[in-house]
């Protein structure tokens, strides 16, 4: 049994040594290795030192002293908690729309004057949210593409962000970007704040925007509308502190909480590999309190937290709902969009994890024809088979020709599920839904731009582009074809009659029978018949004329069989071995 050590809430290097009876030389060594740097006086928390423990393999175990209730972050100021349970929580938001309307720039203006500096050589090139806090207020950032997070709501079924800030330059009004943002967040049932910027400058025209936003359903308060509108300037800082504010404002009516004293859970949001800290992980933090030392899973890898850090490189003791976190310690890279939960010990995220790579890397599922594989194929009979796409046209005439003929392509067995259409080149969100969606993009008489056609290749998205109706239809058909159950092809041979059964083992079966109606030939299947009746099917595996292997035996001839069957088969002299072969071939639309 391991002997215990207690230690408080933290403990110094050189007393840690001394209660591990180590060189204090080798513990500073191993924390090194760690990414924490500390001097013989310097002090451990109580997590750090049991993971360094651990690691260092040394039969101990680390128990607190005292232990010490988790700290509760945030608390919505004035109300205190609501519950014992659930608490408030502060909002996630993400900046979306058109490019060059200003969404790194008030982001920047943001963070410039709220974010906690970063202490000298802290800093880090990935960051991905931001953590600010106004009028003693938190508030999360995403620092994602729009569409990033959006699509991991798809795959994953969450929502990543409470409010979507739409930014519209004032002097440039809505654009196609800004509109298929607008349908992103009503689609994830997002709250819309619509930040009107660059109203510094002199082309700058609030009004116009308005009247946009009304012809996309938005009115703003003002016309009598609930869509909140500010004015900002990101070069001017005009108007940002306002933007805070309703971002407050509209949390608060949202009532946001969360459960803290729970294990913790959710999302991955970057993932990349440092020198000397292994993989590093951004993830936000959903439900629950994230301690440093807890075990958590994420799709196929896990980790045990060894570095639990806020995105400005503090070392935190716990995290609470709604904060953008970094950890270290996962065995290889988490995938974005991924949900992390914490598990109980090392052996269950070791579990789970492996049981992820099973299903997300052992695509076995290839078609050929034994038995199991046809039970298989009459189950699926039944269901329609879809083919999702996704159809950008130049023009509104000929998108809705495309996609009128491609749905009388329809059968009973396979369909064409249009996932998204519209009309402009392919875009980035195109490849992501696609990407998520499993769709085929098609692009008719518009042009790919490179950049997407880059995208495309990385995500693994085909992209094709047609400019005649006719073709893109029979590439259409062609896909819906490969989605068809092939044809199934049974050609009879002949039969035997069984005169002796040589032996018989759980799968195999060898007899002796005398063809009555042949030739017959391996490799084939066969019907085992008694009384008219089917007993099994069976696949033939040699043909023996006397001691010799044959190909085929000959009517009225004398032959042994071996046969290989799924279960037990009693063979009595005088069945009949119907012998056959069976093909399958691809059939067309
Ligand atoms: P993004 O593509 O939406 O992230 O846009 P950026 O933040 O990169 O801004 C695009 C350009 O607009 C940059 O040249 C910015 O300097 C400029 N810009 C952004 N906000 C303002 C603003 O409020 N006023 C003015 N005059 N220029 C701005």
């Amino acid at each position: 049994m391991s002997q215990k050590i207690q230690i408080e809430d933290h403990v110094t290097v050189g007393t840690l040594a001394e209660k591990l009876s180590i060189p204090v030389s080798r513990l500073i060594t191993e924390l090194m290795k760690n990414g924490i740097m500390t001097t013989i006086n310097e002090r451990v928390d109580f997590d750090t030192a049991q993971i360094i423990v651990h690691e260092l393999g040394l039969d101990y175990e680390i128990v607190k002293k005292e232990a010490k209730p988790i700290e509760i972050l945030r608390v919505r100021p004035g109300q205190g908690m609501l519950s014992d349970k659930a608490v408030p929580r502060p909002p996630v938001v993400t900046f979306m729309g058109h490019v060059d309307h200003g969404k790194t720039s008030l982001l920047d203006a943001i963070k410039g004057s709220q974010v906690v500096k970063q202490e000298a050589g802290g800093i880090t090139q990935y960051i991905s949210a931001y953590y600010i806090v106004h009028n003693g207020r938190p508030i999360t950032f995403l620092d994602t593409p729009g569409h990033e997070a959006f699509s991991a709501i798809r795959e994953h079924g969450v929502r990543l962000t409470d409010i979507a800030v739409i930014v519209i330059a004032a002097d440039d009004g809505i654009k196609p970007q800004t509109i298929e943002a607008i349908r992103f967040a009503k689609q994830a049932d997002v709250k819309i704040i619509v930040a009107i910027n660059k109203v510094d400058k002199e082309a700058a025209d609030v009004n116009r925007v308005k009247q946009q936003l009304a012809d996309q359903d938005l009115l703003v308060e003002e016309w009598s509308g609930d869509v909140v509108a500010v004015e900002v300037s990101a070069k001017t800082k005009q108007g940002i502190d306002n933007l805070l504010d309703m971002i407050l404002l509209v949390a608060d009516v949202e009532d946001l909480r969360a459960e803290i004293n729970v294990p913790a859970r959710g999302l991955i949001i970057e993932a990349h590999t440092e020198i000397g800290r292994g993989s590093v992980a951004h993830a936000l933090v959903e439900w629950g309190t994230l301690k440093k030392g807890d075990y958590i899973v994420s799709g196929a890898t896990f980790a045990r937290v060894r570095n639990l850090e806020s995105v400005d490189s503090q070392p935190l003791m716990a995290a609470t709902p709604s904060m953008p976190v970094i950890l270290t310690g996962f065995k290889t890279l988490p995938e974005f969009g991924d949900e992390f939960e914490v598990v109980a010990d090392e052996k269950i995220a070791k579990n789970l994890a492996q049981k992820v790579v099973s299903e997300r890397y052992d695509n076995g599922s290839r078609f050929d024809l034994s038995s199991s594989d046809l039970i298989s194929l009459i189950n699926r009979t039944n269901k329609v088979q879809y083919f999702n796409a996704i159809i950008k046209a130049d023009v509104r005439g000929s998108l809705t020709s495309v996609v009128d003929s491609l749905k009388v392509l329809d059968t009973d067995e396979v369909a064409i599920r249009i996932i998204d259409s519209g009309i402009g080149m392919v875009g980035e969100n195109d490849i992501y839904i696609a990407r998520t969606s499993g769709a085929v993009i098609y692009s008719f008489n518009v042009d790919i731009p490179s950049n997407i056609k880059r995208l495309a290749t990385r995500d693994k998205v085909t992209v094709r582009r047609y400019n005649i109706i006719y073709e893109l239809i029979d590439d259409v058909k062609a896909e819906l074809s490969k989605l068809l159950l092939p044809e199934i092809i049974e050609t009879e041979q002949g039969y035997l009659r069984v005169k002796a059964i040589f032996k018989t083992i759980k799968t195999e079966v060898i007899c002796g029978g005398e063809v009555i109606k042949g030739p017959l030939s391996v490799p084939a299947l066969a019907r085992i018949m008694r009384d008219k009746k089917k007993l099994a099917e069976v696949k033939i595996t040699n043909l023996k004329r006397g001691p010799q292997d044959v190909q085929t035996v000959q009517e009225k001839e004398l032959c042994g069989v071996s046969m290989y069957t799924d279960s037990r088969l009693e063979l009595l002299e005088g069945d009949k071995i119907e012998f056959f072969t069976r093909q399958s071939k691809e059939r067309t639309l």
